[in-house]
């Protein structure tokens, strides 16, 4: 069961990030973020959840999209989501850590807050980025992630209220708790 109950939430000045267990696509926010490809085309894992749930246009737009560097982002309707826009993150491929993947990595979350606070919306929820089919480590991840939004959030938050960081089990959600727990977040 999808619940967007937050496990835990931190405050960044006037904007909340909450930690919540459950499947991003049925979540209730002005965007949701795609773990995608850099051909941008239907995947695995959380991207084909996005997919099937925004319906085939999602194809057609992603298709006139002309791909995606790693490390960045690029943003599309929601289209049969509940989410209004999907913003497509690409994150790399775990090589073992000597191959720029932390960087990449921040660089996806914090392109996706440029977008969102530049199309001036309020609230975004991302999947643990690179986790799944691209082999980057759990906890390693949420570091990552959470000092790439806390660090945004901080320089400029603009017009985002709400980050949340879904995941889809309670191992995920721990390494964020985890994390919050070391930065003194929560
Ligand atoms: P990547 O290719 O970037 O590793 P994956 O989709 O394989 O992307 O996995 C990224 C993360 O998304 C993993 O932690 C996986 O458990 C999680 N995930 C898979 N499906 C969903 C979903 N419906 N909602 C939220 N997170 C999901």
């Amino acid at each position: 069961m999808t619940s967007s109950t937050p496990v835990l939430t931190a405050e960044i000045g006037k904007t909340h990030i909450d930690i919540v267990i459950g499947d991003i696509t049925t979540l209730d926010v002005d965007v949701i973020v795609n773990a995608a490809n850099e051909a941008l085309v239907r995947g695995g894992g959380v991207c084909g959840a996005i997919f099937r749930a925004a319906g085939p246009e999602l194809d057609a737009a992603c298709a006139r999209l002309g791909g995606c560097s790693t490390g960045d982002a690029k943003m599309t309707d929601g289209f049969r989501l509940k989410a209004r826009h999907i913003i497509h993150a690409v994150g790399p491929v775990w090589h073992g850590g000597d191959a720029n993947e932390d960087a990449l990595l921040a660089s996806c979350y914090r392109r996706a807050l440029e977008i969102t606070a530049a199309n001036r919306l309020a609230s975004i929820a991302f999947p643990a980025i690179s986790t799944g089919i691209y082999g980057f480590p759990g906890d390693r991840a949420a570091r990552i992630a959470t000092g790439a939004v806390v660090s945004e959030l901080s320089a400029k938050a603009g017009s985002i209220k709400r980050v949340v960081l879904c995941c889809f089990d309670a191992r995920s959600g721990q390494h964020y708790v985890e994390t919050f727990a070391e930065l003194g977040l929560a």
